[in-house]
């Protein structure tokens, strides 16, 4: 198994954790057929189709499937997209960004570092103090409330 280091909210440093490698069908039993689709076939979900874009109280964004800490409430913005987006990840060491030329585009996907889950792409047109777009899928990811940490 592999180490990577990850930054964890709860306890305000970072830890080393395992890896997570699972295969399609390990996926696909444990997710929904939309959370599987998007975060391991590297689907897109409609624009407004998930919840998870309508909230907007303290807490964290987590990978749907591993459940690494991604995302602040304090850093999301209304985007117009219909997509959760937000200004910058909980850390860097969190997430993985890659080179996606699908689709005819040269855009930076964005994967969550411990199980490869694929939550979207970051564009560089989002707001100060970043400039960053990270545009996520709502079923990628999971709300922890703040008081829950
Ligand atoms: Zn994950």
């Amino acid at each position: 198994m592999t180490a990577v280091q990850i930054f964890n909210v709860k306890h305000n440093g970072v830890l080393s954790v395992e890896k997570i490698q699972k295969s399609d069908a390990e996926w696909k039993k444990m997710l929904t057929q939309k959370q599987y689709e998007i975060t391991t076939k590297k689907g897109t979900e409609a624009p407004g189709s998930c919840p998870v874009d309508e909230v907007h109280e303290p807490g964290i964004f987590q990978c749907i499937r591993c459940g690494t800490d991604l995302f602040r409430s304090s850093t999301k913005f209304e985007s117009g997209t219909g997509w959760p987006s937000f200004y910058e990840p909980v850390s860097p060491l969190n997430i993985v960004e890659q080179p996606d030329r699908t689709l005819g585009m040269v855009r930076t996907e964005v994967l969550c570092v411990r199980c490869g889950s694929h939550l979207g792409h970051v564009f560089t047109d989002g707001p100060q103090p970043t400039g960053k777009r990270y545009c996520m899928n709502g079923f990628a990811l999971r709300f922890e409330p703040e008081g829950k940490l």
